[in-house]
């Protein structure tokens, strides 16, 4: 019988899967003094086997019923426990260098990513289950439909890597989607060329809010079809055609 009902609007499935578990344990390579933090520890499949290596760990948790079981299971000297929504969670208070580790909830990924690039100045990696299609989106090339906003606005702050695949028969409840695993590793200050990074935004989401549309038309309202082809950028391209380091070219010309 199942320890707890899983609740389909916190996303919940459950890694049952102890290959998938060393998998993704051996990819973080946790050691002592690590300052790590697990997004949904769920019942404890990755705390476990994390904090074994660890020693220490905190973790944000939203279900206060999958809380309290955490809490019977792992003392308080060894588990951090955050109750709340990781949306919403002030990352900054947890100090430079930080590690962090979930298998996320499918509802809240692309939401959480953003939250997370927030915070990216002070993070040293994150390792991610994500359901396999937004990892394909995340590390897509210029060019085909998978390359959006959001793999511009991910790539321009990380370095990412797709690490394996993970079937749905891994978890409990199955999910109708296949995932995968993926790292992120934040660039450094200085290779963040933007002059202006909420520019940056609005113009990403600008070109990509009608994605079929040529630039000249979605980026009309901001930047002229002159100032484009001096920027060596094809007016009558489409976003999808652009890569992360045109959309800084676009972005630094309207800040100039
Ligand atoms: N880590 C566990 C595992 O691998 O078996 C559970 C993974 S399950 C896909 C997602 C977990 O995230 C659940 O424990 C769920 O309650 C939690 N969760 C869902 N929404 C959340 C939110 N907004 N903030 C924090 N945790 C959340």
């Amino acid at each position: 019988m199942r320890q707890h009902v899983p609740r389909k609007r916190f996303g919940q499935n459950f890694l049952v899967s102890p290959d998938i578990v060393a998998a993704i344990v051996a990819a973080v390579t946790p050691v002592p003094g690590d300052n790590l933090i697990e997004i949904g520890p769920g019942l404890g499949a990755l705390t476990g086997p994390l904090l074994e290596k660890l020693g220490r760990l905190q973790v944000v948790e939203i279900d206060r019923d999958l809380i309290a079981t955490l809490r019977r299971k792992f003392s308080p000297e060894h588990l951090a426990i955050h109750e709340g929504d990781a949306l919403k969670f002030d990352f900054a208070g947890l100090g430079d260098g930080l590690r962090v580790v979930g298998n996320l909830p499918y509802n809240i990924s692309t939401p959480l990513l953003f939250h997370l690039a927030r915070y990216a100045l002070q993070v040293r990696d994150m390792h991610f289950m994500l359901q396999k299609e937004v990892v394909d989106r995340m590390v897509a090339s210029p060019g085909g439909g998978e390359y959006g906003r959001l793999s511009v606005m991910l790539q321009y702050r990380f370095e990412m890597e797709r690490m394996f695949p993970v079937p749905a028969e891994a978890f409990d409840p199955a999910p109708k989607v296949d995932s995968a695993v993926v790292r992120m590793v934040p660039r450094p200050a200085d290779a963040l060329l933007a002059r202006d990074e909420d520019l940056f935004g609005r113009v990403v989401k600008a070109a990509f809010g009608q994605r079929r549309k040529m630039l000249r038309n979605t980026l009309g309202g901001m930047i002229g079809v002159a100032e484009l082809a001096a920027l060596d950028i094809d007016p009558t391209a489409r976003a999808e055609e652009l890569a992360v380091a045109d959309f800084v070219k676009v972005v630094n010309s309207l800040a100039a």
